[in-house]
């Protein structure tokens, strides 16, 4: 069953200087997160602090490559969201990843 979420890959081209995007971001990544859980039965760990804490989101990560039987990409914590050049690479890796689960789950 195709899904309403957006597409993931539209989280590459948010700037790092561009507040109202990236709040949109969160909300669509927290559905995202929320539907990911679901359907591989996994934890979904609230993120209200992603720009200062990545642990709860890199975990979920992991537990989704660990649920679908995929490795996990190598690392999504050692990012500086604050830092221009490491937000554009957070932000791509994660929508690669999201795009990966997509193709797995059917979402
Ligand atoms: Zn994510």
């Amino acid at each position: 069953m195709p899904s309403n979420l957006i597409s993931p890959l539209l989280w590459k081209s948010i700037g790092p200087r561009d507040p109202d995007s990236f709040t949109d971001f969160l909300f669509h990544h927290e559905q995202w997160h929320r539907e990911l859980a679901k359907v591989t039965n996994t934890r979904f760990i609230l993120m209200d602090d992603l720009k200062t804490n990545l642990f709860p989101h890199a975990q979920m990560h992991i537990d989704l490559a660990k649920a679908t039987s995929v490795p996990q990409i190598t690392d999504l914590l050692s990012y500086d969201l604050e830092d221009p050049a490491s937000f554009v690479n957070f932000m791509t890796l994660n929508a690669d990843d999201h795009q990966r689960f997509r193709t797995l789950t059917g979402l």
